[in-house]
C-alpha cells in the first residue's frame, strides 16, 4: 500500500479530528464511531484499505484517462456504529456495521465508493466496466483471501458438497404415511445439505474431526418423533412425551439428533427446522467433543454455548439453498437480534446479566422470555466481528481448553480471545449502546 500518498485520520473522538492536517489532493478517510473495539477495527483495518483503494483509483484515473479526482471524491467517512456522530464537511458517510461478513464489508467500504467515483468521473464507462475497474483496483490491494463462509454461496454451489461421511441423516422411520413421504421428498435432502455444510466446516475450516459419527433422525409427526426418542435415543416414556411436547429438536451425548417436523409448521418454520436446528445441535455436539464431553476444566458461559451455536447455524445456513424466500428467514439472524434489542427487550435484559449464568438460570430466563438467545447471539456476533477471521480458530482453542482440568475459565477466555470476559462484556456494552 502506498501509505505515503494516503492520509488516514482516525476520528474516534471529535476532538482528535482537529489535530491532523489535511494534505491537498490526497485521499482522506475518517472514522466515526464509539469507544469500542469494532470502531478500532474499522480504523485499523478498513480506513487504510479504503484510502489505498481511492489512491489507486486516483493513479489509474490520471495515468489511463488523464482525469483528476475532485476533493469531494477523495474524502469519505467510515461510520462504525449507527449512532456515531458524523461531523459535517468530511465527505459522505458509509455505515460499516459489526457482524456484516467480509464480502459485505468489502462491498461497502471498497467496491461501492470506487464504483460511485468511477461512474461520476469516467462517464464513458458502462456500469459493467465501472464494476470491473473497481474489482481490478480492489484485487490490486492484495487483501487476504475471503475467509470460508464469508459470503453466500452461488446458487447450486452447495450441490457440490460431497456426501457427508461423519453425519448420517435418515428418516425416523416409525410411521409410514403420506406426511412422512412428503417430508422425505421435500426436506430430507435439505437436512443432508445443511449437515454436509457442518461436516465441511469441521474438517476443512476448523481442522478438527467429529470423533464419532452423528446420526440425525428426521421425524415426520409427533408420533414418529416420540418413537425416535424412546426407541433410538432411549428416553423414558414420560420424558419422551414431555420432550415431544416442548421441543423441535434434541441432541444427546451419544451423537444422536432428532428433528421434529409436524403438519402444523409453515414453510419458513420447516426450513428453519431442516437447516438451523440441526446446525445448532451439531455445534453443541462439537462443543462437547472439544470440551472433553464434560468440560473438566471449566464450563464455558451459557451465552457462548448458545450464542455460538446460533452463530454457526446462521453462518452455515446461508450456504444451504432451496429458494431465496426461505433462505431469507435465516439470513437475517443479525438483523433479527438487533431488532429485538431495539424493540423487543421488554425486561431490559443487560449484557452483564449474561455473565456467570448457570444452566438453571438460563432456563428461567427462557421461560420468562427475556431474550437470552438474542443477547447471546449479539455478543457472539460482536466477538466474531472484533476478532475477524481469527474467530473460528479462537473458538476451537477456547472450547478445547475447557477439556484441560488445569485450565480456569478466566484464563482460557483471555488466552483465546486476547481479552478477559469482563473486558469483552464491557466493550460489548459500549458498542450495544451505540446501536
Ligand atoms: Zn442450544
Amino acid at each position: 500500500m502506498k501509505r505515503r500518498f494516503t492520509r488516514v485520520r482516525f476520528l474516534l473522538l471529535a476532538l482528535l479530528s482537529a489535530v491532523v492536517l489535511r494534505a491537498a489532493g490526497a485521499p482522506q478517510v475518517d472514522v466515526a464511531g464509539g469507544n469500542d473495539r469494532w470502531t478500532q477495527r474499522v480504523a485499523h483495518d478498513w480506513a487504510p484499505r479504503t484510502a489505498a483503494a481511492l489512491a489507486a483509483l486516483q493513479r489509474v484515473a490520471a495515468e489511463r484517462y488523464g482525469v483528476e479526482l475532485s476533493d469531494s471524491q477523495l474524502h469519505l467517512v467510515l461510520q462504525a456504529t449507527p449512532h456515531a456522530v458524523v461531523p459535517g464537511g468530511l465527505g459522505p458517510a458509509i455505515l460499516v456495521e459489526a457482524g456484516l461478513d467480509e464480502a459485505q464489508l468489502r462491498e461497502l467500504a471498497l467496491l461501492g465508493p470506487l464504483r460511485q467515483d468511477i461512474q461520476r468521473l469516467l462517464t464513458s464507462l458502462t456500469d459493467a466496466q465501472a464494476q470491473a475497474l473497481a474489482e481490478q483496483i480492489v484485487a490490486g490491494l492484495n487483501l487476504p483471501a475471503l475467509p470460508p463462509y464469508a459470503a453466500e454461496s452461488a446458487p447450486g454451489a452447495s450441490d457440490a458438497v460431497a456426501t457427508p461421511t461423519h453425519v448420517q441423516v435418515q428418516m425416523g422411520g416409525h410411521v409410514d404415511d403420506a406426511f412422512g413421504r412428503e417430508i422425505e421428498q421435500q426436506w430430507l435432502g435439505v437436512v443432508r445439505q445443511a449437515t454436509g455444510q457442518f461436516d465441511r466446516l469441521v474438517g476443512d475450516v476448523l481442522h478438527v474431526q467429529l470423533s464419532r459419527d452423528v446420526r440425525v433422525y428426521v421425524a415426520a409427526g409427533e408420533q414418529d418423533y416420540e418413537q425416535v426418542l424412546m426407541d433410538d435415543m432411549h428416553l423414558q416414556r414420560a420424558r419422551a412425551e414431555l420432550t415431544t411436547e416442548v421441543s423441535g429438536g434434541l441432541s444427546n451425548n451419544r451423537g444422536q439428533i432428532a428433528l421434529k417436523f409436524t403438519e402444523k409448521l409453515k414453510r419458513p418454520a420447516l426450513y428453519d427446522r431442516a437447516v438451523r436446528v440441526p446446525l445448532h445441535e451439531l455445534t453443541h455436539a462439537l462443543q462437547r467433543q472439544l470440551g472433553g464431553m464434560t468440560y473438566p476444566g471449566f464450563k464455558p458461559p451459557q451465552w457462548m454455548i448458545e450464542g455460538s451455536a446460533d452463530l454457526m447455524a446462521s453462518m452455515l445456513a446461508r450456504q444451504v439453498r432451496i429458494q431465496d424466500v426461505e433462505a431469507e428467514t435465516l439470513r437475517d439472524w443479525r438483523t433479527r437480534n438487533l431488532a429485538w434489542w431495539h424493540n423487543g427487550n421488554r425486561t431490559d435484559l443487560r449484557p452483564d446479566e449474561m455473565v456467570g449464568v448457570t444452566h438453571t438460570r438460563w432456563l428461567a430466563m427462557m421461560k420468562a422470555k427475556r431474550g437470552c438467545y438474542q443477547m447471546a447471539g449479539l455478543m457472539t456476533m460482536y466477538l466474531q466481528a472484533i476478532r475477524g477471521d481469527r474467530f473460528l480458530h479462537d473458538w476451537v482453542a477456547y472450547f478445547r481448553s475447557a477439556a484441560d482440568p488445569a485450565q480456569d475459565a478466566e484464563g482460557a477466555f483471555l488466552q483465546a480471545f486476547g481479552m478477559s470476559e469482563a473486558d469483552f462484556v464491557e466493550d460489548f456494552r459500549r458498542w450495544l449502546a451505540q446501536q
